[in-house]
C-alpha cells in the first residue's frame, strides 16, 4: 500500500485515537492527530493569558503559534515554540476551552492548511479528527466515521482517567462528553458529521482490537479496488 490518506472522524471517546494509532502501526503508515493541534493552539491561547471567547485575540495568537507535530504512531511528539507540550495539552483547562477555540474560522483555516501540507510526502497517512473526511481531505479514498453511545464513550474516558490516576467521576465525564458533542456538532464551521461517503463503524460493542481489524479490512478492500 502506498500513498493512501485514511480519514478517521468521530466524537470523543469512540476509541478513535488508539484505534487510529493501531491502524497506522499495522499499515506502516504515518499518523496525524489533528485534535492535538487544536489543543496546542488552545494551550498557546491560555498560556498567553487570552480569554478563549475573545475571538480576535485568539485568532491572532493562533496565526503565530509555532507548532511542531510528529507522525510516529508509537511516540507522540507535540512541541509548542520548541517546548514539549504532550502532557499539557491533555489538561482539563485545555479540554474545557478547546471547543471555543476550534470554532473560530481563521483558527481552522490555518490548521487545515497545515494538516494538508503535513499529509504530503511519500507513504500513507492515517489522519484522525472531526472534519477530516468532510473538509480537510474530502477526496480521501478511505473515510471512516466512528460512533458509540455517549454512555459507552463516557465509561471509556472515565476508565482512562482512573488508570491515569485522575478522579473517578463518571457523571462529570458524561456531562463533558455531551457538552463537547453539542458544541462540535452545532458550530457553523466544519461541524462534526460523517461524510456522505464515510463508512460508519459503531464501536459500542467492539474491543479495540476488533475495531482495528475491521478498519484494516476496509483499507485493504479499498486499496485493492483502487489498484
Ligand atoms: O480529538 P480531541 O478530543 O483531542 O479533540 C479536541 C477538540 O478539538 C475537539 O473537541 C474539537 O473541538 C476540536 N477538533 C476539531 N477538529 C478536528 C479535531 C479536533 O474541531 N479535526
Amino acid at each position: 500500500m502506498s500513498g493512501l490518506v485514511v480519514a478517521i472522524d468521530g466524537p470523543a471517546g469512540t476509541g478513535k485515537s488508539s484505534v487510529s494509532r493501531g491502524l497506522a502501526r499495522g499499515l506502516g503508515a504515518r499518523f496525524l492527530d489533528t485534535g492535538a493541534m487544536y489543543r496546542m493552539v488552545t494551550l498557546a491561547v491560555l498560556r498567553a493569558g487570552i480569554d478563549p471567547s475573545d475571538t480576535e485575540a485568539v485568532a491572532e495568537c493562533a496565526a503565530t503559534a509555532q507548532l511542531s507535530v510528529g507522525y510516529d504512531p508509537d511516540q507522540s511528539s507535540f512541541y509548542l515554540a520548541g517546548v514539549d507540550v504532550s502532557s499539557a495539552i491533555r489538561g482539563d483547562d485545555v479540554t474545557q476551552a478547546v471547543s471555543a477555540v476550534s470554532a473560530i474560522p481563521s483558527v481552522r483555516a490555518r490548521l487545515v492548511a497545515l494538516q494538508r501540507a503535513m499529509a504530503e510526502g511519500s507513504g500513507s497517512i492515517v489522519v484522525e479528527g472531526r472534519d477530516i473526511g468532510t473538509v480537510v481531505f474530502p477526496d480521501a479514498p478511505v473515510k471512516i466515521f466512528l460512533t458509540a453511545t455517549a454512555e459507552t464513550r463516557a465509561r471509556r474516558r472515565n476508565a482512562q482517567n482512573v488508570a491515569a490516576g485522575l478522579t473517578d467521576d463518571y457523571d462529570a465525564v458524561l456531562a463533558d462528553v455531551l457538552r463537547r458533542d453539542h458544541l462540535d456538532s452545532t458550530r457553523t464551521v466544519a461541524p462534526l458529521r460523517a461524510a456522505a461517503d464515510a463508512i460508519v463503524v459503531d464501536t459500542s460493542n467492539m474491543t479495540e482490537a476488533e475495531v482495528i481489524a475491521r478498519l484494516q479490512e476496509l483499507v485493504t478492500q479499498r486499496s485493492e479496488a483502487l489498484s
